[in-house]
């Protein structure tokens, strides 16, 4: 394989990127100067040092001198640990932090669970969930998990599975377990969601 080919098939596996587009990406590069293809290279061998996943909520976070295993929504004494928003990934996190309505803390879910799936804990991070919530009652006096996912057959999917699968664990650990509010309109991705809609979801939450 030429090494066009080889980078276009890596683009390829972007989300959201066909083999046209990724060949689009490649000759873009192609008629950059050298100076352009050293910083994204050096950008892309760096990143996976520089950049950490929390142990407790698995955002990606910037390390920092103190080096600290978890981010800094995490390890902050002022965030509300005693609510966590569930999201699917971290673009969720950057729109609602924007909207300034939650002070308490995130999981990433790290994605979807579609329709018929046969085992979600293949696409989320349902047992990671479990094990968090289990440890932030404990440390953190966890009393209201939100579930804030995307108004679409997708998104509603992966709800009701999280619902039937925390339910026993939350009754236990009396921890409540809410939605957002139906502010986002059906279809609504989001990360498309704008400040207000959110804001919205997020209060009228049941
Ligand atoms: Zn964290």
């Amino acid at each position: 394989m030429s090494p066009t080919e080889r980078l276009a098939q890596l683009f390829s596996d972007f989300p959201g990127i066909g083999r046209r587009q990724a060949r689009r990406f490649v000759y873009f590069l192609l008629s950059k100067d050298r100076t352009f293809l050293k910083e994204l290279a050096s950008t892309l061998q760096n990143i996976q040092d520089e950049v950490l996943q929390c142990q407790h909520c698995y955002r990606f976070y910037t390390k920092d001198k103190s080096s600290s295993p978890l981010c800094p929504i995490c390890a902050d004494e002022h965030t509300d640990h005693t609510i966590m928003l569930v999201i699917e990934k971290d673009v969720d996190f950057e729109n609602i932090k924007k909207t300034d309505t939650h002070a308490g803390r995130y999981f990433v879910l790290g994605g979807s669970v579609p329709i018929l799936e046969q085992d979600p804990t293949k696409k989320i991070r349902a047992l990671e969930l479990i094990a968090e919530t289990k440890r932030a009652a404990k440390d953190d006096g966890l009393k209201e998990i939100i579930v804030a996912l995307s108004a679409n057959p997708e998104g509603e999917n992966t709800t009701q599975y999280l619902k039937k699968t925390l339910e026993p664990l939350a009754d236990k650990l009396g921890i409540k377990i809410s939605v957002l509010g139906r502010g986002l309109s059906t279809g609504t991705e989001l990360e498309y969601s704008d400040s207000d809609t959110l804001a919205h979801a997020l209060k009228n939450r049941g």
